[in-house]
């Protein structure tokens, strides 16, 4: 039978979750007990089209916690909500070059390096519009929900786990209070900053995420607006420099797709004007990233040319 493209595709994404499934290497986060406890075999691929198809291999459907890959969406809203100088009066653009929770900020301004890393990201958070804390997460989970086409919610042991584990956290926050950066309540922020985190999701929500960016912001399944093309060009930019962290730089040589990853093991990429990818696999890297979503990603990068660098 003849094959279609839906066959091509999905078969291939199955070629690229066979041959990493014995990839055992990394070790889950073990900060707290909710992501220490995961089954580390998991292991899911999604790619969305701009047209709303979703290719899938392995565990598409199995919910993690989105943890640092709600940052470019979380900053989409603040750049909706501030305006891009306003914003970067208070977070820098630059590439750290440190881990995710480096306690490095600019001398002088006391801005922390970019919104991908904690201590930026925790700004972005406090920039979020909103008459009360709770509002303001409501708006934080409106435009996630937005984004993966379905209402999203919040695992609560996680979060609870969160809190209660959060120092370092906290302590860049008031760090950032006392150098002026920040200028919200530190506990209203860290409140909303780990639920954020505790967004539940799967590999195909995060996959519409990225194909949400791709499209220029309009959501392929739903077909609604969730924010500008501006917009995503300004988030997937800061992606593109910040979102993996102290591996940023080769990264992008040797994947060239703005993405981000979070601790539970997700990874979310936008190939923009073609198609978003979801990947999960819970054991990390050094960096904090998934190892079996970095080389599958970087394997589906290379196969289809995909590298925003790349000039046929
Ligand atoms: N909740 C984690 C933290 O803020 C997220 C870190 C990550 O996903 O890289 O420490």
């Amino acid at each position: 039978a003849p094959e279609t493209l839906s066959d091509i595709v999905t078969s291939f994404l199955d070629v690229v979750h066979d041959r990493l499934v014995d990839d055992r290497r990394g070790a889950v986060a073990d900060y707290i007990p909710q992501l220490a406890e995961v089954d580390p075999e998991l292991f899911g691929i999604a790619l969305c089209g701009l047209n709303g198809r979703v290719y899938e291999s392995g565990d598409t459907d199995v919910p993690f916690t989105i943890q640092s890959a709600s940052k470019p969406f979380v900053y989409s809203l603040a750049l909706d909500d501030r305006g891009l100088d306003a914003v970067h009066e208070r977070v820098g653009a630059e590439p750290s070059g440190e881990a995710f929770n480096s306690v490095k900020l600019e001398a002088g301004t006391g801005r922390p390096p970019n919104p991908m890393v904690n201590a930026g990201a925790i700004v972005t958070t406090s920039l979020v519009d909103g008459a009360s804390p709770e509002r303001r997460f409501e708006r934080i989970l409106e435009r996630l929900s937005a984004f993966a086409g379905r209402q999203l919610s919040v695992d609560e042991a996680v979060f609870a786990s969160e809190q209660e584990s959060g120092d370092r956290n906290r302590a860049l926050a008031y760090l950032m209070r006392g150098a002026g950066s920040l200028t919200a309540p530190v506990g209203d922020t860290l409140d909303t900053y780990f639920r954020q985190c505790s967004i539940l999701v799967t590999a195909h929500d995060i996959a519409v995420m990225g194909a949400t960016l791709a499209n220029g912001g309009v959501n392929p399944l739903t077909r609604r607006r969730v924010t500008s093309a501006e917009t995503c060009q300004h988030v997937m930019t800061i992606m593109a420099t910040c979102g993996m962290y102290d591996y940023a730089g080769e990264w992008l040589l040797r994947a060239g797709l703005p993405a981000k990853s979070g601790v539970a093991g997700g990874l979310v990429a936008s190939s923009p004007g073609e198609f978003g990818l979801g990947l999960f696999s819970p054991r990390l890297d050094a960096s904090g990233a998934s190892v079996r979503a970095v080389v599958a990603a970087q394997r589906l990068a290379n196969r289809f040319g995909l590298h925003v660098l790349h000039r046929p």
